[in-house]
């Protein structure tokens, strides 16, 4: 561990280690059943045992809002979105690179997961959130999406 900069996810179903990024889920045993949140019993069969499971970094939006509010660090307005990636797992996140605008969203585009910095902390870690893009992120960025992270006081 030579790195000067400690990177740390904001979730702990975010993997930063091993090769790329990517999300871990709880595999439910006897039903597969994936699930981000670890669960004392799988909420579509009552199973007990899981697996850790790598998941794909690849899906498609299921549904979106816009909002106009969020956590301090994140005033809006971004887009929130539900994925569904490539093998049936549903995650909540943002969706990056596009103008917040229901119009720039297309549903039948599929998206994949990136990491960005969310924020440094006194010792210089820094913690890192995941969202969605789309794969071909051409045009779609207008210049001012992620213009205003420096409000740091
Ligand atoms: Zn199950």
């Amino acid at each position: 561990m030579s790195s000067s900069v400690t990177r740390v996810p904001v979730v702990d179903y975010l993997a930063l280690g091993d090769g790329d990024p990517h999300l871990v889920g709880h595999r439910c045993d006897a039903c597969g059943a994936t699930h981000l949140d670890r669960h004392n019993a799988c909420p579509a069969c009552g199973g007990r045992a899981f697996t850790s499971t790598p998941l794909p970094t690849t899906g498609r939006i299921e549904s979106f809002t816009v909002l106009h509010r969020g956590a301090p660090k994140h005033i809006g307005p971004f887009v929130s979105v539900l994925v569904r990636l490539d093998d049936g797992t549903y995650v909540k996140a943002n969706l990056v690179g596009v103008p917040p605008e229901a119009s720039a969203v297309d549903t039948d585009e599929p998206v994949h997961l990136v990491t960005y910095p969310a924020g440094t902390d006194d010792d210089g870690t820094e913690a890192v959130a995941f969202g969605f893009a789309y794969a071909s992120g051409d045009d779609r960025t207008r210049d001012d999406q992620h213009g205003n992270e420096g409000d740091d006081r």
